[in-house]
């Protein structure tokens, strides 16, 4: 049974979807105004763990991440570039689409954008103004109002009788009944992208985007949420108001949250000027998988540092994985089979599952893999593995691998040019040209493939980069 912790309850509960076998996800995506940051990533990739480790169990993920294509920031950005708000989202969105590919998160099954959805969101505001959750004010806008909504607060654990402007709320620039309230729609204003619509002309507010899409997508009622806690409030606590003020149901069964992703001490944030973008990592020669590796392998409600010991942390797991699949590869051992690695390859894999099982414990789920490389190490000094061992338990780290998402592509992956390199080596060996063979390790070590000679021969693999060195 795999267990989560749900934010609102505050309790570890059983995953029980709503329909049998099929888990209904949303998760908070990007605003794209701006490259994404190792944060933001932190918290996607967190998902993006959870998304695969549900399907590595079996399960029917449906996965929906919006992209908010409309909000102040994004009509700055665009006022400032010269340039539409869809021209500059669409820059910002195929952007964060490479950074998302690079370190290998799992594409949602849907990629709502906002601006695609405003019948929907329309929609929404019209039941709730209906049911006398939300008002009209002069300048076309309407607002939530939360003291039609006791339950308000409860997934923030704070108290609404207690919210004060400039503490946790912020007053906007639009006129309100009460002063926590929030806007649902935003009326027009000169300079500002408006649609006709049934509640008015204008533009909807951030909130009600997510509530609209993910129930456009997964029903009134589903299994997941997903966000960093930086949108526990007031966003998430938003969502839940308007959704089930609207429907009367439950709108999620388990609230998840990512923590910060922490940099010299302080919150990665842009106001912070600490950020590291995905795209300025990728472009100083960091390898992704060790980017990916190192934002994943922390609890995901841990809170994690990162500094500049992060990326080689990573890097150097990474490389043992790496070699020992290389070893594995070129093994070769005619005999009998190692009588205990069916043994060896179940308590692993009951390990890694346990761990993952448990709130998606993935330290536990790496060390648990580490210790069967460990072993798997001690079988090939001890030559008490059989060719087909071998294989085996590469095809074991493999299908672990769906989760992980770490290691590298196969070997027959490489690109022919290296591959030729490989090859002339291998003949230099066999014909005892030390001088060439030197050589050609070198031009290869530059091209970031790593050789090495075995027992069993020449083997290879490639060199975990690390920005800046
Ligand atoms: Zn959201």
């Amino acid at each position: 049974m795999i267990r989560l912790t749900d934010t609102l309850s505050g309790e570890l509960r059983d995953l029980v979807p709503l329909e049998p076998s099929r888990v209904r996800i949303y998760t908070c995506g990007p605003t794209v105004y701006g490259p994404a940051h190792i944060g933001n990533f932190r918290s996607f990739l967190f998902a993006d763990l959870l998304v695969r480790y549900l399907r590595y169990r079996g399960l029917d993920v449906t996965w929906v991440m919006n992209v908010t294509d409309i909000d102040d920031k994004i009509i700055k950005g665009a006022a400032a570039a010269g340039i539409g708000i869809d021209a500059l989202a669409e820059r910002w969105l195929t952007r964060f689409l490479a950074d998302a590919a690079a370190l290998r998160m799992t594409t949602p099954d849907v990629l709502p954008r906002a601006t695609r959805h405003i019948d929907e969101m329309v929609t929404l505001i019209s039941t709730l103004l209906d049911g006398g959750h939300a008002y009209r004010t002069d300048d076309g806008s309407i607002f939530f109002r939360i003291a039609s909504w006791p339950a308000y607060g409860r997934l923030a654990r704070i108290d609404p009788d207690q919210l004060r402007v400039g503490e946790r709320v912020e007053a906007d620039e639009y006129a309100k009944d009460d002063v926590r309230d929030f806007a649902l729609w935003k009326g027009p204003k000169p300079g500002e992208p408006a649609w006709d619509t049934a509640v008015g002309r204008g533009r909807p507010g951030w909130h009600i985007e997510c509530s609209a899409m993910s129930m456009a997508y997964l029903g009134p009622s589903f299994d997941i949420h997903t966000g960093g806690v930086d949108l526990i409030f007031p966003h998430h606590e938003d969502e839940i108001a308007q959704s089930e003020a609207a429907t009367g149901k439950t709108f999620v069964r388990t609230w998840l949250h990512c923590a910060y992703l922490q940099m010299g001490g302080a919150k990665m944030a842009k106001s912070a000027g600490n950020i590291t973008r995905v795209s300025e990592l990728l472009e100083a020669g960091a390898s992704p998988r060790a980017i990916r590796y190192a934002l994943i392998s922390v609890n995901y409600r841990q809170s994690m540092s990162y500094n500049e010991d992060a990326l080689p942390a990573a890097a150097a797991a990474l490389d043992r994985l790496d070699s020992i699949v290389a070893s594995l590869s070129t093994y070769r051992q005619d005999g009998p089979d190692d009588a205990t690695l069916d043994d060896a390859l179940s308590s692993a894999r009951a390990a890694f599952e346990a761990a993952l099982d448990d709130d998606l414990n993935i330290s536990a789920a790496l060390a648990a893999v580490h210790d069967f490389v460990r072993d798997v190490n001690r079988r090939i000094a001890a030559r008490s593995l059989s060719t087909a061992d071998a294989a085996r338990i590469v095809g074991f780290l493999r299908d672990l691998d769906r989760v992980l998402a770490v290691l590298d592509e196969p070997a027959d992956d490489l690109e022919p040019k290296l591959a030729a390199l490989i090859e002339r080596r291998a003949a230099a060996r066999a014909a005892h040209d030390w001088a060439a063979s030197d050589r050609l390790r070198d031009e290869l070590a530059a091209a970031g493939i790593v050789v090495e000679d075995t027992a069993d021969g020449q083997r290879w693999r490639r060199a975990v980069g690390v920005a800046g060195g």
